[in-house]
C-alpha cells in the first residue's frame, strides 16, 4: 500500500519532491526539540492543483496528513507522529505572491510564502502588512493563518484572523474551495473561512490567502519604560490607550527576571535599566503615526510626562533612530532564545482580561513558590493583549530534566486553574497542536467540546488532516 502510495505521490509532484530518506530533521523535529516524529514521506508540492490531487491518493489509500509551513509553531501540531505513516506535506514551494490589488488594500499569496517576504513585498508597494512576531524569517502566512498568529501588533491591527479576507483551501476529500475573492462584506452564510482560520491544518490545507493591507506609517516611534509594578504597567497601558489612540501599535511588557537571562545570555545587548534592582518590570511602547516623526516624538513626550506624574514610569528612553528602535524591539525577541539558553522551561502562553493580570501574577506566583520554593519565574508578552509568556524555570542550580520531569505536571495544572478562575485562556496564541490535547478536553466547556468534534467529524470523516491535533475525535 505505501509503495503504491509512494509511486503515485512521484508521479503528482515530481520524484525529487517527495523525500523518504536522507536528515528529514528540519521537517519532522519541532522548533523548540522536545518531540521528534517520523514521516511516510515529506511532499513538496509546487501548486493547489497538486496539493489537491496528493490529498487525492493519501484519501483513497487511507494516509493522514501533516501540513506544514515554516515549523516554527510551539505547540507541536507540525510535525508527524512517530508511527512512520503519516504523509508530511511541506507548503515551502507554495511561496509566490499572486497579486497586489492597491485600490481594494489587499495582496493575495501563496500559503508557503514567508512572512517577512510578504512584509517586505507589501512594503515596496508602498504598503503596510502587520502581522509581525519574532519568528518571521521562517513562518509562513499558511502557517501563521491555520495558528490565527498573533505577535506584536495585535493591539492596533489584530490577529492574522483580523488580517484575513479570504483563503483558497484544499478540503480533506481533495476538493478545491476558492475563497480568496477579497470581499470586506460578504454573508452568504456560515463563514468557511474563519472556521478554517485556526484550525491547525485539522480541518482543510490552506494554499492562498487574501489579506488586508493598510498605509504605511509616516513614523515608528519606540520608548523603553521602566516601571515600579505590573499595576503601574497597567496603568501605563489606560494612559497611551488615551494618548495615542489607534497610533499605539505596540505594548510589550518584560519581567525583571526576563531581562536578566537576555543580559546574562547576551551581554551585548545592552538592556536598559539593568543595573537598577529597584526595577520590577520593563514595558516596550510603539508609537505608529500618520503625520510625522515631530507629531509622533510630541505625542510620545506628552505621554510619558503624563506617566511620570501619575508616578507609573520611573524612567525611560525614547529611541533615537530606527537603528535604536530595532535594538529595543531586539531585546523583547532574544527573551525566548535567552531562557532557552539557561535551560529548558515549562511554557504558558495564556490570555487573562488586563486589568486581572496583577492580581492573577501576584496569586499564581506565590502558589509556584510554595509548590517549588526558588522557581523563577519569565514573565513576559503582550500586555497590550492581555497576552502573557508566564513561564517556569528550574530553581537556580537545580538539574533541568528532573524539574521538567517531576513537576512539569503539576505546575501546568496550577497554572491552568488558575487561568480558569480568572477568566481567561490558557493558550491565546501557539494554538492546541498535540501538545494541549488533553489541557482542552480538561478546561474547555462539554458543549463546545462536542461542537468542535461534530465540525470535525462533519468535515473530515476519514480523519485524514492533521488527526490527535487540536480535537480527539
Ligand atoms: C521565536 C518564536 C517566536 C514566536 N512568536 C509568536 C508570536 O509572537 N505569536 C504567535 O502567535 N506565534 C508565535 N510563534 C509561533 C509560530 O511562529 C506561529 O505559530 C506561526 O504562525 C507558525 O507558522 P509556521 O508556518 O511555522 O507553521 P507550522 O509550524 O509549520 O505549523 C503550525 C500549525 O499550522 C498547520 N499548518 C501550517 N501550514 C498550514 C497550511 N498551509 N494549511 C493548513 N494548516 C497548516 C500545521 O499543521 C500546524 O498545526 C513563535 C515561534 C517562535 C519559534
Amino acid at each position: 500500500m505505501s509503495a503504491s502510495l509512494i509511486e503515485k505521490l512521484r508521479a503528482i509532484v515530481g520524484a525529487t519532491h517527495v523525500l523518504t530518506e536522507g536528515d528529514l530533521s528540519a521537517f519532522e523535529q519541532d522548533w523548540r526539540k522536545r518531540s521528534r516524529g517520523k514521516a511516510l514521506a515529506v511532499v513538496r508540492p509546487a501548486g493547489t492543483q497538486q496539493v489537491a490531487e496528493v490529498v487525492k491518493a493519501c484519501a483513497a489509500a487511507g494516509t493522514a496528513i501533516v501540513p506544514q509551513g515554516g515549523n516554527t509553531g510551539l505547540a507541536v501540531g507540525s510535525i508527524p507522529d512517530e508511527s512512520g505513516t503519516q504523509v508530511l506535506l511541506s507548503l515551502q514551494r507554495m511561496n509566490a505572491i499572486r497579486g497586489i490589488d492597491a485600490a481594494n488594500l489587499t495582496m493575495t499569496i501563496e500559503a508557503g510564502c514567508v512572512l517577512q517576504a510578504l512584509q517586505e513585498a507589501a512594503e515596496k508597494a508602498g504598503f503596510l502588512f502587520p502581522l509581525s512576531l519574532a519568528a518571521e524569517g521562517s513562518c509562513t502566512i499558511g502557517g501563521n493563518l491555520a495558528t490565527n498568529a498573533g505577535g506584536t501588533q495585535v493591539l492596533r491591527y489584530g490577529n492574522a484572523r483580523e488580517l484575513c479576507l479570504g483563503l483558497e483551501v484544499v478540503t480533506p476529500q481533495g476538493g478545491i474551495w476558492e475563497g480568496t475573492s477579497g470581499l470586506r462584506k460578504d454573508n452568504t452564510g456560515y463563514d468557511l473561512r474563519d472556521l478554517v482560520i485556526g484550525s491547525e491544518g485539522t480541518l482543510g490545507i490552506i494554499t492562498a490567502a487574501t489579506v488586508k493591507l493598510y498605509p504605511l506609517p509616516a513614523a515608528r516611534l519606540t520608548a523603553w519604560a521602566a516601571v515600579p509594578s505590573l499595576e503601574h504597567a497597567v496603568t501605563l497601558l489606560g494612559l497611551a490607550h488615551k494618548h495615542l489612540g489607534s497610533e499605539l501599535t505596540g505594548f510589550e511588557v518584560m519581567g525583571r527576571f526576563a531581562l536578566s537571562l537576555v543580559d546574562k545570555h547576551m551581554p551585548q545587548l545592552r538592556v536598559p535599566f539593568i543595573d537598577d534592582a529597584a526595577v520590577p518590570y520593563c514595558v516596550l511602547l510603539e508609537n505608529s503615526d500618520s503625520e510625522s516623526e515631530e507629531h509622533a516624538r510630541a505625542r510620545f513626550e506628552a505621554l510619558l510626562e503624563t506617566a511620570f506624574e501619575a508616578g507609573c514610569v520611573s524612567d525611560a528612553v525614547v529611541a533615537e533612530n530606527l537603528t535604536q528602535a530595532h535594538q529595543l524591539w531586539h531585546i523583547r525577541e532574544s527573551i525566548p532564545l535567552a531562557q532557552a539558553e539557561e535551560g529548558l522551561n515549562i511554557k504558558h502562553d495564556i490570555s487573562i482580561p488586563v486589568s486581572s493580570i496583577p492580581a492573577f501574577v501576584a496569586e499564581t506566583d506565590a502558589l509556584l513558590e510554595r509548590e517549588v520554593p526558588g522557581v523563577r519565574l519569565v514573565n513576559f508578552g503582550h500586555l497590550g493583549d492581555g497576552n502573557l509568556h508566564y513561564n517556569v524555570q528550574a530553581p537556580a542550580g537545580a538539574p533541568n530534566g528532573g524539574f521538567l520531569r517531576d513537576h512539569e505536571a503539576r505546575i501546568n495544572e496550577l497554572v491552568y486553574e488558575a487561568v480558569h478562575r480568572f477568566d481567561g485562556s490558557f493558550s491565546a496564541e501557539h494554538g492546541v497542536g498535540s501538545l494541549k490535547v488533553d489541557t482542552l478536553e480538561k478546561h474547555k466547556s462539554p458543549v463546545a467540546l462536542e461542537m468542535m468534534r461534530a465540525i470535525k467529524r462533519a468535515l473530515d470523516p476519514q480523519n485524514i488532516l492533521n488527526p490527535g491535533r487540536v480535537i480527539r475525535t
